[in-house]
C-alpha cells in the first residue's frame, strides 16, 4: 500500500470543495463539508441514518479548521494522507 501525504489540504469527500464552508460532519470515513451537510441534512437530529454520523463539527468554525483539528485529535497530525491500494491488494481483500 502506498501512502501519500497531502499536507494540510482539506476537501469534502462529496463535492471536493467546501474548505471555507462552516461546520460539516464525519460520516463513516468521509469528511463532508458544511454545504453538503446542509444539502443532505446530516446535522438534523432526526436524520434517518443519524447513527452513521461520527462527528458533527462546530458550525462557528470552517470545515477546514474542523477537519484539521479532527485529524490532530485522531491521528496526531494535521497532515492528511491518502492510501493508494494496488489492484492486487484489492483483489485479495475481496476474495
Ligand atoms: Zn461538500
Amino acid at each position: 500500500m502506498e501512502i501519500i501525504d497531502i499536507d494540510e489540504k482539506v476537501h469534502c469527500d462529496f463535492c471536493n470543495e467546501g474548505e471555507d464552508s462552516m461546520g460539516g460532519v464525519i460520516v463513516g470515513s468521509n469528511a463532508v463539508c458544511g454545504k453538503c451537510t446542509k444539502k443532505y441534512e446530516y446535522d438534523k437530529p432526526d436524520y434517518k441514518y443519524a447513527d452513521e454520523i461520527g462527528v458533527i463539527f462546530d458550525k462557528k468554525k470552517t470545515f477546514k479548521e474542523n477537519v484539521l483539528q479532527y485529524r490532530e485529535l485522531m491521528y496526531g497530525s494535521r497532515n492528511g494522507t491518502i492510501e493508494i491500494m494496488p489492484f492486487s491488494d484489492f483483489e485479495e481483500i475481496n476474495t
